[in-house]
């Protein structure tokens, strides 16, 4: 495609090679280039490449070429850094978009995918359109990016839209300059693009007119429907239809998780929940996540979506099939990845079949292959900024910027939550939410998603960065990638390490700090499982300056599964071993009692934890908030909704801290008895989940002075899964302010174990 310019050369005719990287790609840029050449009477030509974009520009005006190419680029692309050359002038006329050039080892971003945008859910509800209800309808500004692509330069017969050929209405507007879809690669209409078929749990077709209103109609029956969307399936049911989702828990044997809602628009969602400006902000975002909202009370959505919550997940449409399917059934849909318990998404049709057939009444398929499996995104608001809990579809594979350039580095992340990261330069490939290893199907895709980002963003790791707990399934993955490749450097780092520098990294910072890593469990050098820490941490290592004191974990991870059992630990560690007025620990079986007992006291496969998140699991057991949990934290996630509900006041727990061998631990017995007697003399759980978010806070702030005092140090790096407690959060921020610390909080990356290979990475750079 060309267009003619009157060759003019004057005196102030230049020519310039400029190289644009960053995410350029897949983001309407080329057609930005073209039109804005038009603008300014410029010639010569665009093209991608594999480390960006390519111009040849020839004109008169390239300063304020050069000038808008930065100020009026596309919504959604991200231009890292753009070098300019000048060349001898050509006498051109006229400017075109070339054929892309691979080019041998180079990498450049890769856009992830963008919600639909605006024109294109007008054209899918206009009758006239001719894409009047086509479910795949996009445009450069919106669609599938990285969940279709397979190799890199980003074009059409890269992707898994290759089997798809243009009719001739579509090519025209692939070609036509002016067109909202030139060089849109998934470009595709009802006469040329994938189509949906509507399918039963045996995989036969239903016989009906559109698959999406028969859905639809499925739905509102009460039925459960896996709907293959962008990464993968969602199991969607009615979310106002307590017999709907309580079935779905069943099937899916998820007991009490909170399930995600989709809701049309926000103004919908308003009627369930409280939306500030920035949470709406970030639910109309082109990421489009589930934003966990504050919920209203007593709303049409069953109280089974997010039992004992005070939170909602909620996301709007980010496909056009989802705003047919919202607006065909008008009422909050439940849409969850389609998975059974922590296997990782569905996302060929065969494959969830096969998987999900007894979970899901029917499947609503379709025909475009996606080339990687994505779960929707999880974020909060937190001090008006968007924080990451969950970092998949939307946000990856958009890398973190760093502080400085890294070596090729695969960091192969954690046990649960797990992500992987892959480095090079002053980018961090922070891989999408990969999910729970002890799953065999986890297992391969994520060496899959491993060899497809190696591939896409042709990095060939020369070290490679895992927890030091040996037996997680990441760990055993190095050891056998070590073994194929002896050349390769191994570095093991430390669980709570990893998760201070993951924060530092994300906030361009590089240490010393005092690291404050709060979680539920991490492999502790000294052979406890820690997870209570406060290090004094920088990229070259880290040195223990405090923690929480150890206690024993009777019954090792059914200590986890059982928070009563915590609650014993901590009581017998304290002396405490009459249990009368503890409602959840009185009713034990007294042989369950006597084995947790022996346990303790023999110190039989009853390790010692600093953990923090098990606090919190005994505290919400003595509080008969909990005593055995079905998914992760939910104890402690139950007993910070109480929290929220406690009047202001002042009181909070006595604690002591202490130092043993130049280690500052706090000492919790009087934390304990305390929280005993308040439950036997009957005070809410709500004031006492109250007085005890007070006295975490209280004895953190004040670890951080004493290791401040020490160490000269004024800033605090906060990280680990438990930081996701905004009653915690909301306390010690002002608290540690107010005492002149600077402080480091995750956004960007999940302070849970999903930010850890970040972590791991920036430790295995400087790693002798
Ligand atoms: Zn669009
Ligand atoms: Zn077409
Ligand atoms: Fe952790």
């Amino acid at each position: 495609m060309r267009i003619s310019n009157t060759p003019a050369i004057t005196l102030n005719t230049k020519r310039l090679r400029i190289r644009v990287r960053g995410i350029v790609q897949g983001v309407g840029f080329r057609p930005f280039i073209y039109r804005l050449a038009q603008e300014h009477s410029v010639a010569g030509w665009v093209r991608n490449t594999s480390s960006g974009v390519e111009i040849e520009a020839e004109g008169e005006h390239l300063e304020t070429f050069l000038a808008d190419l930065q100020t009026k680029a596309p919504r959604m692309a991200r231009i890292a850094d753009i070098t300019v050359h000048e060349l001898p002038i050509r006498g051109e006329a006229a400017f075109a978009i070339r054929q892309s050039r691979p080019e041998q080892g180079k990498h450049q971003l890769l856009s992830p995918d963008i919600a639909t945008c605006r024109e294109c859910v007008e054209e899918i509800f206009s009758p006239r359109d001719r894409r009047y209800r086509y479910p795949f309808t996009n445009c450069t500004h919106c669609g599938p990016r990285f969940t279709i692509i397979e190799d890199i330069p980003y074009d059409r017969p890269r992707t898994t839209m290759k089997s798809f050929r243009m009719c001739p209405d579509c090519q025209r507007e692939y070609e036509c300059p002016s067109d909202r879809r030139f060089h849109a690669q998934p470009n595709a209409c009802p006469a040329c693009g994938p189509s949906l078929s509507l399918l039963t749990c045996e995989g036969k077709p239903i016989p009906c007119g559109e698959p999406l209103t028969h859905a639809a109609q499925l739905l509102l029956e009460g039925k459960i429907v896996a709907v293959k969307g962008l990464g993968g399936f969602l199991l969607a049911c009615d979310a106002t239809q307590t017999g709907a989702v309580r079935t779905l828990r069943e099937r899916k044997s998820r007991p009490a998780k909170p399930f995600a809602v989709m809701l049309a628009k926000t103004e919908q969602a308003e009627r369930f929940c409280f939306i500030s400006d920035a949470e709406k902000m970030l639910l109309e975002s082109p990421q489009a996540p589930i934003v966990l909202l504050r919920s209203k009370e007593q709303t049409a959505i069953s109280p089974e979506v997010a039992p004992a919550l005070r939170y909602l997940g909620v996301m709007l449409p980010y496909t056009p099939l989802h705003h047919l399917l919202m607006r065909e059934v008008n009422r909050p849909l439940v849409m969850t990845s389609g998975n059974a318990r922590e296997e990782p998404i569905a996302v060929h049709n065969e494959e969830a079949l096969e998987r999900l057939s007894a979970i899901a009444d029917c499947f609503l398929i379709h025909n475009r292959e996606i080339r990687s499996g994505y779960d929707d995104s999880v974020y909060m608001v937190e001090e008006g900024k968007p924080r990451a809990i969950r970092r998949a579809r939307g946000y990856a594979p958009d890398p973190i910027p760093l502080p400085f350039a890294l070596k090729p580095i695969l960091a192969c992340g954690a046990e649960e939550k797990n992500t992987f990261c892959l480095t090079r330069d002053r980018y961090a490939f922070l891989s999408q939410h990969i999910g729970d290893m002890e799953n065999a199907l986890t297992m391969s895709r994520f060496e899959e998603t491993i060899e497809l980002y190696k591939k896409l963003f042709r990095i060939e790791p020369e070290i490679i960065a895992c927890d030091m707990h040996p037996e997680y399934l990441s760990t055993l993955y190095a050891e056998r990638l070590l073994e194929r490749h002896p050349g390769m450097k191994r570095v093991l780092v430390q669980h709570h390490h990893a998760h201070i520098l993951s924060c530092l990294a994300e906030n361009g910072a590089e240490g010393p700090v005092i690291g404050v890593a709060f979680d539920g469990t991490g492999y502790g050098p000294d052979g406890t499982i820690w997870g209570g820490e406060f290090l004094i941490a920088d990229c070259t290592g880290f040195q223990r300056a405090g923690h929480l004191e150890p206690v024993p974990m009777p019954g090792a991870t059914a200590a986890i599964r059982k928070p009563y059992r915590m609650a014993i630990g901590y009581l017998r560690t304290f002396g405490v071993s009459d249990f009368t007025g503890l409602p959840l620990l009185d009713n034990i079986d007294p042989t369950e009692v006597g084995i947790i007992q022996q346990q303790i006291k023999r110190r039989i496969n009853a390790p010692l934890t600093s953990s923090m998140g098990r606090l919190f699991d005994a505290v919400a057991a003595m509080c008969g908030v909990r005593g055995e949990i079905t998914y992760e934290a939910q104890a402690a996630i139950e007993l910070e909704m109480l929290a929220m509900q406690a009047p202001r006041e002042e009181r909070i727990y006595p604690f002591t801290i202490e130092e043993v061998a130049g280690c500052d631990v706090v000492r919790l017995g009087g934390l304990l008895r305390e929280v005993a007697s308040d439950v036997r003399n009957g005070t809410p759980p709500v004031l006492i989940s109250g007085r005890f978010h007070r006295t975490v806070s209280e004895f953190t702030a004040e670890m951080c002075q004493r290791i401040s005092r020490k160490t000269g140090l004024k800033r605090v790096a906060l990280s680990g899964g438990v930081f996701q407690n905004r009653v915690l959060v909301r306390c010690l921020l002002p608290r540690l302010r107010d005492e002149g610390f600077e402080v480091f909080t995750h956004a960007l990356v999940p302070p849970n174990d999903g930010g850890l290979s970040l972590g791991q990475a920036i430790a295995a750079h400087l790693a002798k």
